[in-house]
């Protein structure tokens, strides 16, 4: 019995684990590799094992990082079923939908701007093809993803349908019990269960580690700071432009705003989602109320669409977004790319952040290098689809909207399981100077074995 550690090892994305039980293969997730085009290019598409010799796949959940080259593996010949849980089976037939329309777009561009012919890494086809091979498993159901190995989902409060993964695996009469946990997100979040620790004692825990070392900001009046700076917004009779993940953080900002709504708290201000990604989505977010933490579903008895009130417009259409930007009156305006890298939200900023009377309220991380990073680090000057543009726009950030536990939260969460003596810890899903304070954290807390492994590693069971 083995575990070979194929991506996200000692990085944040394209998180895959191999788990070998005699000659059965188990993938524990298979996600897109996020960097630099040619580099991420190369790795998207050759996998260190051969696809068809996988029979399985156990899915942690729908982020692209985690989800996004299933469709490469099953081009590339695996021929087994797929198992996640419902709300991430139907997030995984947006999000990979998107992905493979995103790869078309660009392959489409680099061939007529650049005279480059790249083929994309998967089609609509591709993404039809693996939906296909999805089993869906609700928490807390044990299922045998490969004979000798019996699974459980536990609910990892990360994203709708983010699970953490118990794993036995038994071969020659010995079993390995081992912990997945995926991303892990928080407790106390809105919308969204708490994580839950699996109550097994397990021999090895493979854990991620995004945030080791570092410490969110909390943000104790989060609603009351965007009534600010919506108040503010109409005040200077401007725009407010939130740019925004489609897929958790739309939908929690919208949620927020649908309980200012709720107390009447909320200005008469058109709000506009402008993301057809989003409003698919949202959608996903309803069908599922059997995620919601106990204040949603508390929340649901009096408003039953909690993603809904007046005022609140969703905007699938082209025509639709561009009207927006031709309205003169005050008016917020939702969109993606949380960092501002693609879509419908740079066309608002490209026409609005030259304005003294418009706001851009950050509401999270921004990696270097992004459009977003450069707005929310105060730059004069920025360039928006290879044009400059002047910064006259008040730039505003609302932090503690993380959907990572940080530092201190990872280790309270791991701090939950049972101990064994000789039990393993590996960190995956994280730098390496992350992972480096999070393994001398967790070494202090007594536990001596724990390691994070390179790309392509492999250890035996
Ligand atoms: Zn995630």
């Amino acid at each position: 019995m083995k575990i070979e550690f194929c991506g996200a090892a000692q990085t944040v994305t394209g998180s895959q684990h191999l788990l070998s039980v005699g000659d059965k293969r188990v993938l524990l997730d298979c996600g897109l590799f996020q960097g630099r085009r040619e580099e991420a290019n190369r790795i998207n598409r050759e996998f260190i094992f051969d696809p068809a010799s996988v029979d399985s796949v156990i899915l942690s959940h729908a982020h692209i990082d985690h989800s996004g080259n299933l469709p490469s593996l099953v081009k590339r010949g695996f021929k087994g079923m797929i198992f996640a849980t419902p709300p991430t089976r139907d997030l995984c037939a947006i999000m990979l939908a998107d992905s493979a329309s995103i790869q078309f777009k660009d392959a489409t561009h680099l061939a007529k701007h650049k005279g480059q012919n790249i083929e994309p890494l998967y089609t609509a086809e591709d993404v039809a093809e693996t939906m296909s091979r999805f089993v869906t498993i609700p928490y807390h159901y044990e299922f045998e993803p490969v004979e000798g190995v019996n699974a459980t989902f536990y609910d990892a409060g990360h994203l709708l349908g983010s699970a953490i993964t118990s794993v036995h695996a038994t071969h020659r009469g010995k079993t390995s019990r081992i912990c997945f946990t995926g991303d892990v997100g928080r407790y106390n979040r809105p919308v969204l269960a708490d994580p839950e620790c699996p109550p097994d004692e397990f021999d090895v825990i493979l854990t991620e580690s995004t945030y080791g070392g570092r410490s969110h900001e909390t943000e104790h009046d989060l609603e009351g700071k965007l009534l600010e700076i919506i108040n503010h917004t109409i005040e200077r009779h401007g725009k407010l432009i939130i740019p925004a993940f489609s897929v958790g953080r739309t939908q929690e900002i919208v949620y927020y705003l649908n309980n200012l709504a709720n107390k009447e708290r909320l200005p008469n201000i058109p709000i506009y989602v402008d993301s057809p990604l989003a409003i698919s989505a949202t959608h996903v977010f309803r069908l599922h109320p059997e995620c919601y933490d106990s204040e949603t579903r508390l929340l649901m008895l009096s408003d039953p669409i909690p993603f809904d009130f007046k005022g609140l417009h969703y905007v699938r259409e082209v025509a639709e977004s561009k009207r927006i930007n031709a309205m003169k009156r005050p008016c917020v305006i939702i969109a993606g790319s949380g960092m501002c890298e693609s879509g419908r939200v740079l066309h608002h900023l490209m026409h609005n952040v030259g304005k003294r009377n418009t706001t851009v309220l950050f509401l999270g991380f921004n990696a270097e290098h992004t459009l977003g990073r450069r707005l929310a680090d105060g730059m004069k000057k920025v360039r928006i689809m290879g044009d400059e543009y002047i910064v006259r726009a008040h730039i505003e950030k609302l932090s503690g909207l993380s959907a990572h536990a940080d530092h201190g939260e990872l280790l309270a969460f791991l701090d939950k399981f049972k101990r064994t003596a000789d039990q393993r810890i590996f960190l995956v899903h994280g730098e390496l100077s992350a992972q480096e304070a999070f393994k001398s954290a967790l070494k202090d807390t007594g536990r001596p074995f724990v390691e994070n492994p390179a790309k392509g590693t492999v250890v035996e069971l």
